[in-house]
């Protein structure tokens, strides 16, 4: 796709076709675009790109995008600690926040069990969910991952690894289409599937 550019074009090219969503034709398209901006634009764009990489981190204790150690849900006093729903990425926090009718705390995954992908639970978040269930001020785990294949066996598997503990395993109610993902799901379905969640 990048034959005939100059090998700095070809690169760019290279680099943005490994984003996720954006094809070889895509990237061409992308860069195409730039060269024809105004010098500044595209140094507006990448002072943002590495100001944000520079500053963005995952929160220590969920996993969630943060500019802290600890991110602003965390680090809440105000809210409750002892209920943790646990989410594939940090849009699906963004999505149940929209909601306002959840004050517990999350923990994000980072992703969600998928075998032909290579990812296994040690590409996830799970040991650290298992630490901070073990801390012993966890009462109850909402599962809220997506209603899809991938979603469902994560969910699963947190059940099983997690049953031996005493704190209560829920999963967000069936309101939420089933093969979808959360973040497309209105507010007011994302909310009454967290109010009418059922014990795994
Ligand atoms: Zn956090």
């Amino acid at each position: 796709m990048s034959k005939g550019y100059s090998e700095r074009l070809a690169k760019l090219i290279k680099q943005l076709s490994k984003l996720p969503g954006i094809g070889p034709k895509s990237a061409e398209r992308i860069v195409l675009h730039m060269m024809k901006q105004e010098a500044h634009e595209v140094e507006e764009l990448s002072k943002a790109l590495v100001d944000a990489k520079t500053n963005t981190f995952f929160c220590e204790e969920c996993g969630n995008l943060s500019e802290n150690k600890l991110c602003h849900i965390c680090a809440d006093t105000t809210r409750d600690h002892s209920l943790i729903c646990v989410v594939e990425q940090p849009k699906d926090v963004i999505a149940i926040e929209k909601t306002s009718g959840f004050n517990g705390i999350y923990h994000v995954l980072l992703g969600a069990l998928s075998p032909i992908d290579g990812i296994g639970p040690r590409e996830l978040r799970i040991e650290k969910l298992i630490k901070r269930v073990s801390g012993g001020k966890v009462e109850e785990i909402i599962l809220a991952t997506n209603p899809n294949a991938e979603g469902e066996a994560t969910a699963l598997y947190i059940t099983e690894i997690l049953k031996t503990k005493t704190i209560k395993i829920t999963r967000i109610a069936r309101g939420v289409p089933i093969g979808s993902n959360i973040e497309y799901v209105d507010q007011a379905t994302l909310q009454r599937a967290m109010e009418a969640r059922t014990a795994m």
